[in-house]
């Protein structure tokens, strides 16, 4: 029998990054996948700069820029012509220190995760599927199974559910997946292919119907290309890449360029997501929570966030660190910006895929000049970043969050990022507890309700000018959560 206060389900990036998490904050806990390891598919390829900010904080940020590479910019090829060039190479300088969209693959992120996992004294329990689950009191149990056909049970006072899209644990709390799926078969391919491109540029290709999207990926020549499946490959069981070859090469003018390829799969794009991610004390997070199109390489990005977030408010509560009433602010902090995605990602994959003449002329006219005025205003293009990069997540309505403000920094925000000669903001926020920072001689504010570590840090010279320049207070005190969220802003 196993006993664990916290066990998850489910070993993809999300239950990787929340078992991780947990052994930051030292809090026990069980992991367990049916698989019998990480995975090897190269999936997910798009990492975002929030993201990289949070592997900074556990840590391995400079093994993750070792073995991946900046997307330079991204070029509109529309009816034959480019259309639109954006440059993503440094789009947002100065608003996080990983300004760009990085490119790594998902096999790589879950194993620097569990490196870090294993490097903690922990494990994952692979080859062992919950198949059964109950309630237990205020806590579950159930059975999992391995492949030799034995089975263990356990019991557990929390259960995560990071199973994916069709996810046990969610169909167990019965939290309706509310939302749809697209009539098309999409194929992904990663293909060797000889394109004139930029090097390590991202392309989009439209037609008059059709469209293709290339993500260059590790190694010379090689791509991911995403598009519809024609009619006369989408009933067949697997993708004939003779066939694919030739629809590529044939509809979009890239005859004789394609010399091999490596994995090619075809998925439906669902946009759905749960009607709770919690239920009593178990939780959703991930696919399992929420699914969308690829459109803005945001999957991956958003489970890993919402592991963050679960993660220090999970281990606070079994550590004996605050009450349970904390675990209510993952539902109210994640959802909003769950639903928010999933609603954006299918209009922006609709916009791309539909047939009907408004959507095509919107993406062949409209959309690239929209592009090229975005990009002229530094304004618009900051908040692009912000969008894409997930820099712009806050949780201002959360019962985490008390309303204070100071100019335009809310409690909720992220805390800002910022430079100073030799050094920077994010430096204060390394630690695994709350950090109280002083400004301008003022004194300490208490954490109410907190018993964990507290960092205090009194702010003075070039760091607490660059601070006022940030928009923080000359003469005040602001309190920033473990996952680097300000809690509390005041202002003397
Ligand atoms: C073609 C494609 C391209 C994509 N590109 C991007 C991108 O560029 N950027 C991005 O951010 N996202 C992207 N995504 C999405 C991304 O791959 C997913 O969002 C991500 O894998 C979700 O991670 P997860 O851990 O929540 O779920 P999963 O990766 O699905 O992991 C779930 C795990 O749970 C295990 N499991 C399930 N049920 C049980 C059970 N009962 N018992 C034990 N174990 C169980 C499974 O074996 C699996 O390992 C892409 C997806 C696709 C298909």
């Amino acid at each position: 029998m196993i006993k664990t206060p916290i066990l998850i389900v489910g070993a993809g990036p999300t239950g990787l990054m929340l078992s991780a998490q947990l052994h930051r904050y030292g809090a026990p806990h069980v992991i367990v996948d049916q698989k019998t390891g990480i995975t090897k598919l190269s999936k997910a390829l798009a990492v975002q700069a929030r993201t990289l900010e949070q592997y900074r904080q556990l840590g391995i940020v400079d093994a993750a820029l070792g073995q991946g590479f900046v997307a330079n910019g991204a070029r509109f090829i529309i009816n034959g012509r480019v259309r639109a060039h954006v440059p993503l190479g440094e789009i947002g300088k100065g608003l996080s220190p990983y300004p760009y969209l990085y490119i790594l693959e998902q096999s790589k992120n879950e194993a620097l995760l569990h490196d870090y996992i294993s490097a903690n004294g922990g494990d994952v329990r692979w080859d062992a599927e919950v198949v059964d689950l109950h309630k237990n009191g205020t806590g579950y149990r159930g059975t999992i199974k391995r492949g030799d056909g034995s089975s263990q049970e356990f019991e557990c006072d929390y259960l995560i559910g990071c199973g994916g899209a069709s996810s046990f644990v969610r169909h167990f709390l019965q939290l309706p997946f509310e939302g749809g799926t697209n009539e098309q078969m999409f194929f992904v391919a990663d293909l060797e292919m000889q394109l004139e491109l930029e090097k390590q540029g991202l392309l989009l290709v439209i037609n008059k119907n059709e469209f293709l999207a290339f993500f260059p990926m590790e190694g010379v020549d090689r791509y991911r290309v995403i598009g519809v499946l024609p009619p006369s490959i989408e009933d067949l069981e697997n993708i004939p890449f003779d066939l694919l070859k030739t629809h590529i090469e044939e509809n979009f003018g890239f005859e004789g360029k394609i010399t091999g390829h490596s994995w090619t799969s075809r998925y439906k794009v669902h946009h759905r997501i749960a009607s709770n991610f919690r239920a009593q004390n178990g939780f959703l997070a991930g696919d399992a929570a929420h699914i969308h199109s690829p459109a803005g390489g945001q999957g991956m990005n958003t489970g890993l966030g919402d592991a963050v977030n679960l993660g220090w408010k999970l281990a606070a509560v079994v550590n004996g660190w605050t009450g349970t009433n904390v675990l209510d602010s993952y539902d109210e902090e994640r959802r909003p910006f769950g639903k928010q995605l999933v609603h954006t990602t299918d209009r922006a994959f609709g916009l791309i895929v539909s047939k009907s003449w408004g959507p095509r002329f919107i993406r062949t006219y409209i959309l690239p000049r929209a592009l090229s005025i975005i990009l002229k205003f530094g304004a618009l293009r900051r908040l692009m970043f912000q969008t894409i990069s997930q820099t712009v997540i806050n949780y201002r309505p959360s019962s985490q969050s008390d309303g204070s403000r100071f100019k335009k920094i809310h409690s909720g925000d992220r805390f800002p990022w910022f430079e100073w000669r030799g050094g920077n903001s994010f430096e204060w926020l390394q630690g695994t507890g709350y950090v109280v920072l002083c400004f301008g001689g003022a004194g300490a504010l208490k954490v109410e309700g907190w018993s964990g570590p507290v960092i205090e840090i009194v702010v003075t010279g070039a760091s607490a000018k660059a601070a006022s320049a940030a928009g923080l207070p000359v003469t005040g005190c602001v309190i920033v959560r473990p996952d680097m969220h300000i809690s509390h802003i005041y202002a003397e």
